[in-house]
């Protein structure tokens, strides 16, 4: 099958075939773990051409893996970009790419409806490299981005859907700031998933995710992937990118100038071999195994996800719900335009009745279960404002719009009436204890 022939096949069938190779004399059909530590060279000339650069071929599993090379090579194909890179976590991708775009002295410009590991890493421990970060309260709002860039900004940083409050991005507004000042757009697809959402399609340069979410799909495994687009013009900016643009390596060449196309990625590879954050070839191949039913999860997700949400926003216990798919949410019309085919499994309910609500209906449940993740095979409950943004204090919670009654609910495959069965018994718990009435609503 030709690449060209490959390009015009569906999404679903993608997700099974992209990258797909069965080497070797045995032909398994699944990919096989090449659990190593490292590949034998067979000579003494091959070890030096390994190192050297000039034979392609795998040395040490920190620099690259069989299995995970197949791993990156399908969410490549399913984002739409020129190559991937997988790493050990999100949290690494993220790092990954920011300290392949920065140097001491350089400027990040977020999103700050940004995941929370994400905001305090670009606040706290990037700060103290010397990289200074700011954030922009509402990220569709382009003429803020375009206001904060410095002549020092080397990216913009932003989430396709949020949570919890899923204020879906308008990528293509976004990405056409950043063009004009000529830096790119990163943007974290972890919870549209190349099946909703292809932000590289609508401008977006980079693209990072959580693969531990819904790639891997069923809570087993941590993983990270970078996917890069391959059309940044890196060498028209050696002044902000010298590490990509300036400087040459053993063949005089420079990263943008060896390959226009996967500079960054290439880049990429190599602070990640530096740094290490690499992933194990069998979460490789269980992300791969994940990803072969990408399309079928999130479809029924995100209907589920409606249903409930829909649900959940007519019964009297509750104030108020987050999702962009409901007609209600004032991201519905940016949703409408990207996720036309869902918008996605991840939402917040806000339940009346404070915190002390929050809480009583979170331990009534007994379906969902009661855990910091999301994009699981399972439904998923957590209270943000105790859990993830427990650094917050209340002016910033109530600055992200978290207040003490939201639960940020993350849907997963169950029978729908049995979820809503869950939902009702933990909103009939929290009538019947009657805090409206004893404490007021807070
Ligand atoms: C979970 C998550 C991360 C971090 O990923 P890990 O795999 O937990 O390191 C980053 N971004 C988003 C949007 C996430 O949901």
């Amino acid at each position: 099958m030709t690449r060209d022939d490959h390009a015009r096949l569906a999404f679903a069938t993608r997700q099974l075939h992209a990258g797909d190779r069965t080497p070797g004399p045995h032909r398994p059909r699944a990919t096989p773990i090449y659990l190593t530590a490292g590949f034998e060279f067979d000579d003494f000339d091959q070890a030096h051409a390994r190192f050297a650069g000039t034979e392609e071929g795998f040395s040490y599993t920190r620099v690259g893996n069989p299995t995970n090379v197949a791993a990156e090579e399908r969410i490549a194909d399913l984002e739409s970009g020129v190559g991937a890179l997988l790493l050990g976590s999100g949290q690494a991708a993220v790092a990954t790419t920011v300290l392949a775009l920065v140097s001491a002295g350089d400027h990040v410009l977020a999103s700050s409806s940004i995941y929370e590991g994400t905001r305090e890493l670009l606040r706290d421990d990037l700060a103290r490299q010397g990289v200074a970060v700011d954030f922009i309260g509402d990220p569709n709002d382009a003429a803020a981005w375009d206001a904060a860039v410095r002549p020092t900004t080397r990216l913009l940083f932003a989430e396709s859907i949020p949570n919890p409050k899923n204020d879906v991005l308008d990528v293509a507004a976004i990405a056409a700031v950043a063009h004009r000042h000529g830096v790119p757009l990163v943007v974290d697809n972890t919870l549209a998933t190349p099946y909703l959402l292809r932000p590289l399609e609508h401008g977006a340069d980079i693209v990072v995710h959580s693969a531990s979410k819904f790639l891997a799909g069923h809570g087993t495994v941590l993983g990270g992937v970078i996917v890069d687009g391959g059309t940044f013009a890196w060498a028209d900016h050696p002044d902000a990118y010298p590490q990509l643009a300036r400087q040459r390596g053993l063949d005089g060449l420079t990263f943008a100038e060896r390959s226009p196309r996967t500079a960054f990625l290439d880049f990429a590879r190599r602070v990640a071999m530096r740094y290490g954050p690499v992933p194990s070839p069998l979460n490789a191949f269980l992300i791969i195994q994940g990803i072969e039913t990408l399309s079928l999860r999130v479809a029924r997700q995100s209907a589920t996800a409606l249903q409930l949400a829909t649900w959940l926003e007519r019964q009297p216990g509750v104030e108020s719900v987050d999702y962009s798919g409901l007609p209600s949410s004032p991201h519905h019309a940016v949703a409408a335009r990207y996720l036309p085919l869902g918008q996605g499994s991840v939402f917040a309910v806000t339940i009346r009745g404070g915190r002390e609500a929050a809480r009583i209906f979170t331990d009534a449940l007994r379906l969902f279960t009661r855990m910091t993740h999301l994009g699981d095979v399972r439904s998923l409950v957590l209270h943000p404002a105790t859990t993830t943004h427990v650094l917050r204090d209340e002016g910033q919670l109530a600055a992200g719009g978290i207040g003490q009654g939201l639960l940020r609910l993350s849907i997963g495959l169950e029978e729908p009436e049995d979820l809503i069965a869950d939902l009702d018994r933990a909103l009939a718990a929290v009538a019947a204890a009657d805090l409206l009435s004893t404490v007021g609503a807070s």
